[in-house]
Formats: C-alpha cells, structure tokens, sequence
C-alpha cells in the first residue's frame, strides 16, 4: 500500500515539474535526487537473493527471534534500511517488507545496514545514516514527522540523531524538515493556483497560522506576498523578453 502511494507521489511529482513549465525555471527545486531514488526503488524489485515472506519469517520478525539470525536478513522499502531478525527496532509494515538470504544481497540491492543490529557486523557511518534519514524527509515531508518519530523509523535515538544530523548537515533534523517544506511551499505557491492553507496541508503544515509564521521567518515573506512578488517578476521578465 505504502509503495502505491510513495509510487503515486512520484508522479504527481513529475507531473508539477511538467505542467509548470517555464515557471520553473525561476524557482528551481532540485528533482534530479528525487528521480536517483526512484529508479533505485525500482530496481529493487526482484533482486537477486530476494525471498519471499513468509508467515514464519514474519513471525520471528515481530519477536525478534534470535534463533534465526544467519538465516535471513530483512530490508524495509520506505527507510531503506535492513536488519537481522532479532532487531529490536519497531518492526516495519509487513507489505514493506523484502526478504534477503543475506547482508550482501541487502546491499547490493541498495539497503543501508541498520545502525542498531549491525547486520553486517560493522558500523554505519554517520555520512550514510543522514543520508538515509535525508532520503526518508525528502520524501515525506507531507507527513507528521517529529524528531522521536523519525528517529524510530531511521532506527537511532531522538538525542543521538539530532547530534549526528547537526555534526553531518550543520543544521538539526527538525531545519532540514522545514526548510524542505517551505522549498516545497515557495514551488507551489508559484506553479499552482491552490490556497495558502491547501499549500501548507501539501507540505505537511496544515495548521495555517503556524504555516504562514513559519514561511515569513524563513524567507521573509508571506506566502501570499511571496507569490504575489514572484508572480510580479515572471510578468516583468516576460514583458521585458518582448
Ligand atoms: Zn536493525
């Protein structure tokens, strides 16, 4: 179900990048990481070493049975992220779920090592956990995502992946969160007619005072103005190109 929609957001992605033709070129949100990611969850369906699900695996999954470690290893498509059975991370959905036989199949399949079992007995790197934290906000910066949710899903503590993050990128988790929306917002409020408080539900900030606070502290406008001035400029470098 979850990769139906995530499937479904890409191409109502495309679709905004296409339909705002000439548009987008005055505000120009970076797609080409967005399309990277796509085609590498595309491929990886039917990897070599992928197996199926099954009722047994799926219950040694959710008990985190320590007996069948070495037999398989298991990957969640919307973090990217795989683990031994045993892993006590909160266990995924299970139509998220891909079966490897082992680590090497994972990572080879692109999946990142979970930083909490270690499945390939070594360390992530710190570069490649943001990465992977990066990659998820990307991607779902239309759902709720508080620093405690996020840290579940990428498998680390809240105190250690706000440290990290800050040390990677320079900026916390809970900045990079709204400054991808708000880059969101500024490339709706441009190529689309849609309300201010629709924009906001769009870029996960639906509630719209909060939204328009937010957007003037980070750009310095109100979306309406903010619109309004980019609108204006579009007009006046049409006029002048005539
Ligand atoms: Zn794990």
């Amino acid at each position: 179900m979850l990769i139906v929609s995530l499937s479904c957001f890409y191409i109502h992605k495309n679709i905004q990048t296409t339909i705002s033709g000439d548009i987008m070129f005055t505000e120009v949100i970076d797609m080409s990481n967005q399309t990277n990611r796509q085609s590498e969850i595309e491929c990886r369906s039917n990897v070599d070493g992928e197996e199926s699900l099954t009722e047994e695996k799926w219950q040694a999954i959710l008990n985190n049975d320590a007996s069948y470690e070495g037999r398989f290893f298991y990957a969640v498509k919307t973090t990217g992220i795989f683990c031994r059975p045993s892993c006590k991370s909160r266990p995924p959905k299970k139509e998220n779920i891909a079966i490897f036989q082992t680590a090497e199949h994972a990572r080879s399949a692109h999946f990142r090592p979970c930083k909490r079992c270690k499945p390939t007995g070594q360390r992530l790197p710190d570069d490649e956990w943001i990465t992977l934290v990066t990659d998820y906000i990307d991607i779902n910066y239309m759902e709720s995502l508080t620093l405690n949710q996020l840290a579940d899903i990428c498998h680390g503590s809240s105190y250690h992946l706000h440290r990290t993050f800050r040390k990677v990128k320079g900026m916390t988790p809970v900045d990079y969160i709204q400054q991808t929306r708000i880059d969101h917002a500024k490339a709706l409020l441009i190529q689309s007619k849609k309300a201010i408080s629709e924009i906001g539900e769009c870029v996960g900030l639906s509630n719209t005072p909060y939204f328009i606070t937010l957007f003037k502290k980070r750009t310095g406008y109100t979306p309406a103005s903010f619109r309004q001035m980019k609108i204006h400029n579009i007009q006046e470098d049409n006029n002048n190109e005539e």
